[in-house]
């Protein structure tokens, strides 16, 4: 399998560090505002290259971080005159059930920022130890020339860096010794959430976030490290400086990058009135549809958000999951006992589907040559699987079908649950979890047994709890 590097410019093999198993960082959203079609990229595209990763074998721990304490949280409490907690923990909620919505696996652990100081400070003490970082009045900054490799993702010069760096004096930051050198700890601002360290009260930078939440749940070398092409300078370029600086050892082996998705080829902002978050799309289409739509194109390739375009996922998914429906029906009432000959010989066909789509899949994550491969295979089943065929024929391509749109991320058959009742269960889930964490366990008992009562099993898994019906 080839993915291409932004650190090499080039596809590579893809090799894990450790074998069978993968670890993988997903820059996550800042949580102030509910998500936007822009966010869901990422989301929606190395959500399906894990589930391909596993589909392959892989044991993948997934990491994707909530940034909790940002400038434009700490804004919006103001503006709602709350706190920035209170502020974040809503969009947070929100944004989960988005993702619930684009059916996106929730990841191994999703770290928030405001939990990790102890790291964080932790790694800014070693950088200022061994002469990485240094305390101006309670600002602690990056020596970003001391770290010799730095540019070496996004292939900028620091030389031309400081070209463009000289004129521009920002108020606050005169005590730097370089203008290329970046915050690690600033002191808070009347008003702003704060905590005490070494140097100041106050709050972590962003970049050392990700690099303290990665090693913490990743460890100090990771395999893939992703987001979308924004990140590359200055955010990861940033993480790689302080990683390698404290660490001593590379931080991450593959780096991955979606390209933008636009609206009618233009940039999204709020100000040229072209900006939808999931939630506005959820309005007139199911987020399967914005799922499928997403993955029509491949994830390096910039993508154009239009209703016509969106009204052709529809179609294509339509196509999909109608041809699901015929087979689950030839299943029912097709022909008992075993294959003919004939049907057998098809069967063995059919896998030729499943190589076009791993070959597609094995190419840098090509979704758009999957799904393609998806297609063919509908005209396949479609034109092979007449009513008058086996059961057992009818269950064999359903179970590639199935296995296919699973690693799309694509539910071929929705099961009849009423989605008040699902954003219900997931309330219930979230607020034992949160009894459990404040160690009341008669409360989440209590929860637990409301949800059995109402025919809700609930089972504890690596990946959080999970949920079915009795
Ligand atoms: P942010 O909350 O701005 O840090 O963004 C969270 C993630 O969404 C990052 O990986 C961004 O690169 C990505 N992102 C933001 N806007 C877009 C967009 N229009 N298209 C694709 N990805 C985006
Ligand atoms: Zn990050």
């Amino acid at each position: 399998m080839k993915i291409y590097n932004t650190l090499s410019k080039k596809k590579e093999e893809f090799v894990p560090i450790e074998e069978g198993k993968v670890r993988m960082y997903v820059c996550g959203p800042t949580v102030y505002n509910l998500i936007h079609i822009g966010n869901a990229r990422p989301m929606i595209v190395f959500d399906t290259f894990r589930r391909y990763l596993e589909y392959k074998g892989y044991e993948v721990n997934y990491v994707s971080n909530f940034t909790d304490v940002d400038d434009k949280i700490i804004k919006k409490a103001i503006e709602e005159n709350t706190t920035a907690e209170e502020i974040s923990q809503r969009y947070i909620k929100e944004c989960k059930k988005d993702m619930q919505g684009m059916n996106i696996k929730p990841a191994t652990t999703h770290p928030l920022a405001t939990k990790e100081i102890e790291g964080m400070i932790d790694m800014i003490k070693k950088l200022v130890d061994n002469g990485y970082a240094y305390d101006t009045d309670g600002t602690v900054y990056f020596r970003t020339r001391k770290f010799k490799d730095y540019g070496k993702l996004s292939k900028k010069n620091v030389d031309d860096l400081e070209a463009g760096h000289r004129d521009i004096k920002v108020a606050g930051e005169e005590s730097k010794e370089d203008p290329l050198d970046f915050v690690l700890w600033k002191p808070k601002k009347e008003g702003e959430p704060s905590w005490s360290s070494p140097w100041s009260d106050g709050r972590p930078g962003w970049h050392i976030e990700c690099s303290v939440m990665s090693k913490k749940y990743l460890g100090d070398e990771i395999d893939i490290h992703a987001g979308g092409e924004d990140l590359i300078f200055p955010h990861h370029e940033n993480e790689i400086a302080q990683s390698e600086a404290a660490n001593g050892c590379q931080f991450a082996k593959y780096w991955m990058h979606n390209a933008f998705l636009n609206i009618d080829n233009k940039k999204m902002s709020k100000s040229l009135g072209n900006f939808f978050t999931v939630r506005d799309i959820a309005e007139k289409y199911d987020l399967q549809v914005l799922r499928f739509f997403m993955l029509s194109a491949h994830y390096r390739s910039p993508l154009n958000f239009s209703d016509q375009l969106m009204e052709s996922a529809k179609s294509g998914l339509e196509r999909i999951v109608t041809a699901g429906e015929k087979l689950r029906d030839v299943m029912k009432n097709g022909k008992d006992g075993a294959m003919t000959e004939a049907e057998r010989k098809l069967a063995e066909d059919a896998q030729e589907y499943i190589k076009k789509f791993e070959d597609a899949m094995d190419d840098d994550c090509n979704t758009a040559n999957a799904i393609s491969a998806v297609f063919e295979f509908v005209k396949f089943a479609n034109s092979n699987v007449k009513e008058t065929a086996s059961k057992t024929f009818a269950e064999e391509l359903y179970k590639i079908m199935a296995q296919l749109c699973d690693i799309l991320g694509i539910i071929l058959e929705k099961k009849d649950v009423n989605v008040g009742d699902e954003a219900y269960i997931e309330e219930m889930i979230a607020k034992r979890a949160q009894a459990k964490k404040d160690k009341d366990f008669a409360l989440a008992d209590s929860i637990r047994d409301e949800l059995a009562q109402k025919g809700i099993v609930l089972k504890d898994t690596r990946e959080g709890t999970k949920w079915s019906r009795a």
